[in-house]
């Protein structure tokens, strides 16, 4: 039997358990079920699966809006939450108080966090999971997390220093600027500090980037989760791939019709949680990723995805955030004066830079003002810092698209 296939089989009879306890406790999954003209026993093998569409991250929104807030899909009451987030869209993840909730303990042994690291993760603690679902990973873990969060890089070297600080959980880009600010200052983080350790996520790691971490004396292991699912994948010491959980069932799915795609093709990554409390069944995700067929000699028995391979549709990661076409729209909405815009996404020194390209109706009497406006409500409405340049007419063609990325990962 092959890997995939061998994977599948040994996870169905925890999908049908938790296709089954949704079916009963979340009418939001029941009404998904009854829709497509389902019931659980009409799934009795990973290939019917498939017959359940794929939950869209806009269905998600619009049945977060109908049903708030979370579309019928919570099996628990709100008194056994630990935490309820909110990520952009804006979408509502619970999270229940339970260990580990989010499940990244696994992946963080892999990238040998042992008790007694401390750690510092350098993930925002404001409405988006990411800093709180690392610290119930480290609490498992038995280390103590300092929480940086984004920002005051100053602070966050000295803690690095007079903590000890042993290992690191953020953006690999984060993480490299505050070690060159480091240098800047006159340390040599290698021989200054402790950080020897550091699980990235939530943006691709190039090779260049990983080797230029690594010369700071740092071994890096990269993972891969979303706000809904948490961990959905991690490296192991072979640094080659993403080894999915096996507390969760991951599918590689034609994003149009939803169906399985046949091993080495590209497909969205489509994410079945065994959650005791949120029915996120059949979730796609919108990253794209592929299979590498061979299992891995770690001997791990779950397959691995060979990275993130893009996004399905529009929407792109910057500085590990989401952006969308239609969270632009609406900040521009405000904005009569703009008569086009377009967001250009780059990459220099391996941090996003997002650029705003903006045509003016007409020219208003102060164009400082006017980008110190719309910067700050684009710091506000899509929490990007963003540069806004205006350009005339003529380099915005009407048919331009409104979001263009031009990095390229090497
Ligand atoms: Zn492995």
């Amino acid at each position: 039997m092959d890997l995939l296939t061998a994977y599948q089989e040994q996870q169905f009879p925890r999908i049908h358990k938790a296709i089954r306890r949704a079916y009963r406790n979340a009418p939001g999954f029941r009404a998904r079920m009854e829709a497509a003209g389902l019931r659980p026993r009409d799934l009795q093998t990973p290939v019917d699966l498939s017959r359940l569409p794929v939950l869209r991250k806009d269905d998600l929104l619009q049945r977060q809006q109908a049903d708030p807030p979370f579309g019928g899909m919570l099996m628990v009451p709100m008194e056994r939450l630990r935490r309820i987030f909110q990520s952009p869209g804006p979408l509502y993840e619970p999270e229940l108080g339970a260990p580990d909730p989010w499940r990244w303990a696994p992946a963080l042994r892999a990238a040998g966090f042992e008790p007694g690291d401390r750690v510092l993760i350098a993930f925002s603690y404001h409405l988006t999971p990411a800093g709180a679902m690392f610290e119930e990973a480290l609490r498992v873990l038995g280390c103590p997390a300092i929480p940086g969060g984004i920002g005051q890089q100053e602070l966050q070297l000295q803690a690095l220093r007079t903590l000890r600080i042993t290992a690191y959980i953020g953006l690999p880009s984060y993480l490299y600027n505050l070690l060159e600010r480091a240098r800047a200052a006159g340390w040599d983080p290698q021989r200054d500090f402790y950080l020897r350790k550091a699980f990235v996520t939530a943006e691709p790691l190039p090779s260049s980037l990983r080797q230029d971490l690594q010369r700071f004396g740092l071994t890096v292991r990269q993972g891969y989760g979303t706000a809904e699912c948490g961990c959905l994948g991690y490296e192991c010491e072979h640094e080659n791939g993403l080894h999915v959980p096996e507390d969760a069932y991951v599918e590689l799915c034609d994003p149009q019709t939803g169906a399985p795609v046949p091993p080495g093709e590209i497909g969205e990554i489509v994410v079945t949680l065994f959650h005791p409390a949120y029915a996120l069944i059949r979730f796609g995700t919108g990253d794209l990723s592929r299979w590498l067929p061979e299992p891995c000699s770690c001997g791990r028995p779950t397959p691995r995805l060979m990275g993130i391979l893009g996004r399905v549709g529009e929407a792109v990661k910057v500085r590990g955030m989401f952006l969308h076409p239609r969270q632009m729209e609406a900040v521009f909405a405000r904005f009569p004066e703009v008569q086009a815009y377009q967001a250009v996404v780059d990459r220099e020194a391996h941090v996003d830079r997002l650029i705003l390209r903006v045509v003016l109706r007409e020219g208003p009497a102060d164009l400082e003002a006017m980008r110190a406006r719309l910067q700050e409500a684009i710091r506000e409405g899509l929490r990007f810092q963003a540069e806004v340049i205006f350009i005339p007419p003529e380099e915005l063609p009407p048919e331009s698209p409104r979001l263009v990325d031009l990095r390229r990962w090497e």
